[in-house]
C-alpha cells in the first residue's frame, strides 16, 4: 500500500460513523419484521426504527426525503434484498451515507444464506410486464425457521459494529432461535390434522410458510405477481381452485379482498387475510404473535368450512 492509498483507507476509516451519543447501535430497517427481529437480538444495546409501516405493501412504498433522512442517522440499514423492496437502493443513495451503501458493513441483506423458492430458470428473466420476484420469492420471512436465519445475519452485523457487547448479542439470538424452534415445533403439530390441504393465494407471499407446515398452494388470484386480475383470470383460478378441492384462499390487508372474497364465495369457501408484516394486524404485535395469528386464523378458516386432511395427507 503506498503513502496515498494508506491515507485515503485512514480517511474512509475515520468517515466511519461513531456509535449514538448512548453508545447504542442505531439500527434502521425497511420493513417492521425485521425491525422486531433486530430489537430481540440487539436488546438494551440498539434503537430501532422501521421505515414502512406494517400494513403496506414493501413492494410499493414510494420513496420520500423523510426516508432519506432516517438513514442518515442509522449505523445499521437491513433490508430484504433481492428486488422486494425497489424503493430501498433510492434511499441509500439519496441517504448520501457511504457506510450504509450496497456491499458496505453497514448495509444489512436480510437474504444472506436463505435458501430461495421459486428462482426463475435463466432466459425466464424479464420485467416486461412489470414482473416483480424476479431473483426468486422474497416473501422469505413467513416461514419462523427463515427468521432464525435472519437473526444470525443481524447478530453477525451488530457483533461486528459493536464487537464489545458480543456476548450480549449472541446469548439473545440463542434464546431468540429457541424461542422460534418450539414455536415452529408447536405450531407444525397444530396443522398435522391439515397436511396436504389445497389452499389458494392472492400473491405469492406465501410459499415458505406453505412448505413449513406441510400445505398445498394450488392457485394464484393474481396471475402473476403484483399483477390484477381480469375476468378471465379470476374464473381461471375458480376452476383450479374447484379441480383441486381448495376452498381457502390467503390474502393481504393490502389486496382487493372484493377478488380474493369473490374467488372464495364461488367455491364455497372462504378468503382469509393473514398477517404478511408485524404490525399488519393488531394480533401481529413480534415475530412470533405473527407467526401464531397466521396458523391460528388459517386453522379457523379450515374449521369452518370443515377441511380435514385425509390418512394419505390429501383433503378429500
Ligand atoms: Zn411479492
Amino acid at each position: 500500500m503506498n503513502h496515498q492509498t494508506c491515507l485515503i483507507a485512514s480517511l474512509a476509516l475515520a468517515a466511519a460513523p461513531a456509535l449514538g451519543a448512548r453508545g447504542e447501535v442505531h439500527i434502521v430497517t425497511s420493513t417492521p419484521t425485521l425491525a422486531d427481529i433486530a430489537r430481540q437480538v440487539g436488546g438494551g444495546h440498539v434503537s430501532v426504527e422501521s421505515v414502512m409501516k406494517g400494513p403496506e405493501n414493501f413492494h410499493n412504498i414510494i420513496a420520500k426525503p423523510s426516508h432519506m433522512m432516517r438513514l442518515r442517522k442509522a449505523d445499521l440499514f437491513i433490508h430484504l434484498g433481492l428486488d422486494a423492496e425497489p424503493w430501498v437502493p433510492l434511499i441509500i443513495r439519496g441517504s448520501r451515507q457511504g457506510h450504509l451503501y450496497y456491499g458496505e458493513p453497514g448495509n444489512v441483506d436480510a437474504s444472506r444464506g436463505i435458501a430461495l423458492k421459486e428462482v426463475p430458470a435463466r432466459g425466464e428473466l424479464t420485467r416486461a410486464e412489470g414482473d416483480i420476484h424476479v431473483f426468486g420469492n422474497p416473501h422469505y420471512h413467513l416461514d419462523p425457521l427463515n427468521g432464525v436465519i435472519i437473526a444470525r445475519t443481524i447478530a453477525d452485523a451488530l457483533i461486528a459494529a459493536d464487537s464489545p457487547h458480543r456476548d450480549d448479542y449472541e446469548k439473545n439470538f440463542q434464546d431468540f432461535a429457541g424461542r422460534i424452534d418450539a414455536l415452529t415445533t408447536r405450531l407444525t403439530e397444530r396443522m398435522r390434522a391439515y397436511q396436504g390441504t389445497p389452499i389458494a393465494v392472492y400473491h405469492r407471499s406465501w410459499p415458505y410458510f406453505v412448505d413449513r407446515f406441510g400445505l398445498r398452494q394450488v392457485a394464484e388470484v393474481q396471475p402473476k405477481p403484483g399483477i390484477e386480475p381480469g375476468p378471465r383470470h379470476l374464473s381461471d383460478c375458480i376452476e383450479t381452485m374447484e379441480r383441486a378441492g381448495a376452498r381457502v384462499v390467503i390474502t393481504e390487508t393490502f389486496n382487493n379482498i372484493r377478488n380474493a372474497e369473490y374467488v372464495a364465495e364461488r367455491v364455497g369457501g372462504r378468503a382469509v387475510v393473514l398477517a404478511h408484516e408485524v404490525g399488519a394486524v393488531p394480533e401481529a404485535t413480534s415475530y412470533e404473535a405473527l407467526v401464531e395469528y397466521n396458523v391460528d386464523a388459517l386453522i379457523e378458516a379450515f374449521q369452518a368450512i370443515g377441511a380435514t386432511a385425509a390418512p394419505d395427507g390429501s383433503t378429500p
